[in-house]
């Protein structure tokens, strides 16, 4: 049988803890999506819901937008890959760089992991520091230069002070952070701390590398930090940029990305960097993304951040994504997200799966909205999804 209890039982010989991403897990075992149209998706199950977790955030143009689904076939029927270079590879770049002031230089890879990896390589090599300052709960991928490792330090989110401690003793290369933070839920930077991100960096001659894997190209057409006239050192962006597809980029000045091989000698390379079917998608999803009224997706988040207001939850949200923190008030950094009842969020999660509702799992990941979404999913969705945090919290 094929529904998502055997598939899973069989999943779970073969791959560690049944799953390649550990966040794709849930109790008692994942709803296995057999097909996506849309806003929605279908599972195996045969229960379609409305998709609140996009392939966590890539899909803003929901899962079956017709230009970008014929921009992908059309560079497959083209030929799949070459491993040397193409036109569209200049044309997504321009068009990228074309919205960044902070950047005039720009290189693809593969997944949002690499692109922090060698932001943070060329930090280090530009630099020839030899620490890293990240975030508390700040996600940048799965690569040891950002998991616990005697030249890793972290500070809280929104902590100005302790940043200018660390910083002070110039032996970081890098602070890396989100300027949003999407790992741990959604955490919104304080009035001034990206101000002071900049001014800290610059004044201790540290590399700032904003990690927009999630927020670039989803805030608004470019760079959350640059829309809020912060301009980084270097930048890094992944998911909306393939239009669902695997491309992400690292992006800065001039000076420091010359160091880059073959312009300079730090050695960075990738058999799928640039790939023409990715640079197909993301070229087609950002003219698409260009001409779009971001107000739309503001517009349905802030009505569902309205819905859950009242709820017994504190509700935290930018442009087209959103947090539910089952506690009685925001937290402004990751450590403070301790004190939100995650089990009551899985509670919640679950009702709503039954609801028809896929929401991400757990409460570390954030709900995505995309122009795929009507107005009546939102104004549905979410006074149910109110409703069962009611009940869950007993309210
Ligand atoms: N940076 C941030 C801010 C992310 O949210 C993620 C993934 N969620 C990554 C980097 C890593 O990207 P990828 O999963 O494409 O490797």
């Amino acid at each position: 049988m094929n529904n998502s209890r055997s598939l899973f039982r069989r999943a779970r010989r073969i791959f560690p803890g049944g799953v390649n991403s550990p966040v794709r897990y849930f109790r008692p075992y994942p709803a296995y999506i057999v097909s996506g149209e849309a806003q929605r998706v279908r599972d195996a199950d045969g229960n379609i819901y409305t998709d609140y977790v996009l392939g966590y955030g890539p899909l803003i143009l929901g899962h079956t937008p017709a230009p970008v689904l014929r921009s992908i076939y059309m560079s497959a029927r083209n030929g799949i890959m070459f491993g040397a270079p193409t036109v569209q590879e200049i044309e997504l770049a321009e068009l990228i760089l074309g919205t960044c002031r902070s950047a005039d230089m720009i290189r693809f890879v593969p997944s949002g992991s690499e692109a922090t990896m060698h932001a943070l390589r060329l930090a280090l090599h530009h630099t020839r520091r030899k620490k890293i300052l990240k975030v508390k709960g700040g996600y940048h991928g799965s690569h040891p230069l950002v998991i616990s490792n005697e030249n890793l330090s972290e500070i809280e989110f929104n902590d100005i002070e302790s940043l200018g401690t660390e910083l002070s003793t110039r032996e970081y290369a890098a602070f890396i952070v989100e300027p949003v933070m999407g790992n741990s839920g959604l955490i919104s930077p304080r009035e001034g701390y990206l101000k002071a991100v900049r001014e800290e960096t610059e004044r201790t001659g540290t590399v700032f590398i904003a990690d927009e894997v999630i927020t670039g190209f989803r805030t608004c057409f470019g760079l959350y930090t640059e829309r809020n006239g912060i301009f980084p050192d270097l930048v890094t962006v992944g998911k909306i940029i393939g239009g669902g597809l695997p491309l992400a980029a690292f992006a800065g000045d001039r000076n420091l990305m010359r160091n880059v091989r073959p312009a300079g000698d730090m050695m960075q390379a990738g058999t799928y960097s640039a790939h023409p079917v990715s640079v197909a998608s993301g070229l087609s999803t950002l003219k698409r993304l260009k001409n779009t009224n971001y107000e739309r997706l503001s517009e349905l988040t802030r009505m569902a951040a309205g819905f859950l207001s009242d709820s017994g939850c504190s509700v935290a949200f930018e442009t087209g994504m959103l947090s539910a923190f089952m506690c009685s008030t925001l937290p402004s950094n990751g450590s403070e997200v301790a004190r939100a009842d995650r089990q009551a969020y899985f509670s919640v999660f679950r009702r709503m799966l039954k609801k028809g509702v896929y929401l991400p799992p757990s409460q570390d990941e954030l709900v995505f909205f995309s122009f795929a979404h009507h107005a009546s999913d939102v104004r549905r969705d979410f006074s149910l999804m109110a409703g069962e945090i009611r009940s869950v919290l007993g309210l």
